[in-house]
């Protein structure tokens, strides 16, 4: 294997010395053909796991029928994906893109020429929340505002106004004549499974109602079932959103993405106003609408908020078990969050010494995001894992 120093590529990631071959399921095997089980599920991408045989069959087909078209013709994929997902939703129009990053760049782009439209050409500021994660692009860690991420890229993007979490007064004073949106993630990937209380959200479309802003969701991580809806906003009646950016769980691990929006709010873009060359391409719609195929079968939410209900349940007794260790649990269906007291990297790495993926997120979280088909029996077998390495995280701090 390549060392860190001779490795041809960018050293943009600290890479986990492992690397998989195949996958099944909810597991993953190494090139030593060791079996992990995987509630990472590449940060929330795998929905269906590995090698679900109806996204292989899809893909396989499509790959032998036609790739690539461009956006110049008409794709009825990309229109039965669309009407499926405002089927299910408060979307009436659909712009696809390969990322979540693209997603939220249509979003952001989608809004600002909106109110240019409506004669307000002066409101473009997106007002988003501390602890946010919105992708990686000048615009996006702008909005993300997280000063890691920003830092040694010039200038920011102007015109993202980043506010504390949960502090409703910042919020009526930050809105003025140049605001344009607010932008959150019902819950909070990346800050550390940080859900947003039902009647923020709410709140949230009230604001926005009265002073004619549009509220835009990020829900590339919650959305797709993960949280036992569709989307994770349709647990709140009353807060629907005018733009939402989707990704991840979509393509099931092929790059997918899609922004969202109702007639009016996607009013705004004309031919000529956005584009895209890969978005909606015709291996990733027949990807997208193979996942909908699955998520969208009679059952299957219930199954994921039973599962869901099921993981917490068992985080909970392992927070009990190990109260020098896990502090909390937090998050909704098969988004879950360990609050660590130990550091967050460490319990990532004692899970993963004992064949357990899971992924480190902000707020020194952990978080525990398994494919949506994963079984009762898979779940407690992690979570005896989860014991076994908490039990030798233990044993060493004593010792
Ligand atoms: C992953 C993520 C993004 C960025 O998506 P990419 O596909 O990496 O561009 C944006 N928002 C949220 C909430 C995410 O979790």
């Amino acid at each position: 294997m390549a060392s860190a120093s001779t490795s041809p590529l960018f050293q943009a990631f600290a890479r986990v010395p492992v690397h998989f071959e195949r996958g099944e399921g909810v597991y993953l095997y190494d090139s030593d053909g060791q079996a992990y089980l995987d509630f990472a599920a590449g940060i929330a991408v795998n929905a269906l796991g590995h090698s679900h045989p109806h996204l292989v069959t899809a893909l396989k087909d499509q790959a032998e029928k036609l790739w690539h078209t461009s956006n110049l013709y008409e794709s009825p994929a990309q229109e039965s994906l669309a009407d499926r997902l405002c089927e299910n939703s408060f979307a009436e129009r659909a712009f696809f893109t390969n990322s979540g990053t693209e997603s939220l760049e249509c979003a952001f782009k989608t809004a600002r020429r909106w109110h240019y439209d409506n004669s307000a050409p002066e409101r473009y500021e997106i007002i988003t929340f501390e602890g946010a994660f919105h992708g990686r692009s000048l615009a996006a860690i702008s909005a993300g505002g997280n000063e890691k991420y920003l830092t040694g890229f010039g200038p920011k993007v102007e015109g993202f106004p980043h506010l504390p979490f949960g502090d409703h007064d910042a919020l009526k004073a930050a809105i003025n004549e140049k605001t344009a949106a607010i932008l959150i993630e019902p819950i909070q990937g990346e800050g550390g499974i940080r859900p947003i209380p039902h009647q923020c959200l709410r709140g949230l479309r009230e604001l926005c109602d009265e002073h004619g802003l549009l509220l835009i969701y990020d829900e590339v991580q919650c959305g797709i079932g993960r949280t036992g809806k569709l989307f994770a906003h349709q647990w709140v009646d009353g807060a629907e959103p005018d733009i939402m950016a989707v990704a991840k769980g979509i393509g099931g691990g092929f790059p997918v993405g899609v922004c969202l929006a109702t007639a009016e709010a996607a009013s705004a873009m004309q031919p000529g106003s956005h584009g895209t060359t890969y978005g909606g391409n015709p291996l990733a719609m027949a990807v997208g609408n193979a996942v909908l195929d699955v998520v969208l079968e009679d059952g299957f939410m219930e199954q994921v908020q039973e599962r869901g209900l099921f993981l917490r349940q068992r985080l909970a007794e392992i927070a009990d078990s190990y109260p020098d260790i896990i502090e909390s649990v937090r998050g909704g269906g098969l988004m879950q969050g360990l609050k660590c007291k130990a550091l967050n990297t460490d319990v990532v790495a004692a899970f993963r010494n004992e064949h357990l993926l899971s992924v480190p997120a902000g707020d020194n979280v952990v978080r525990l995001m398994p494919p949506l088909v994963v079984s009762k029996d898979e779940i407690r077998q992690a979570v005896s894992k989860m014991g076994d390495a908490l039990d030798k995280m233990q044993a060493s701090a004593a010792a």
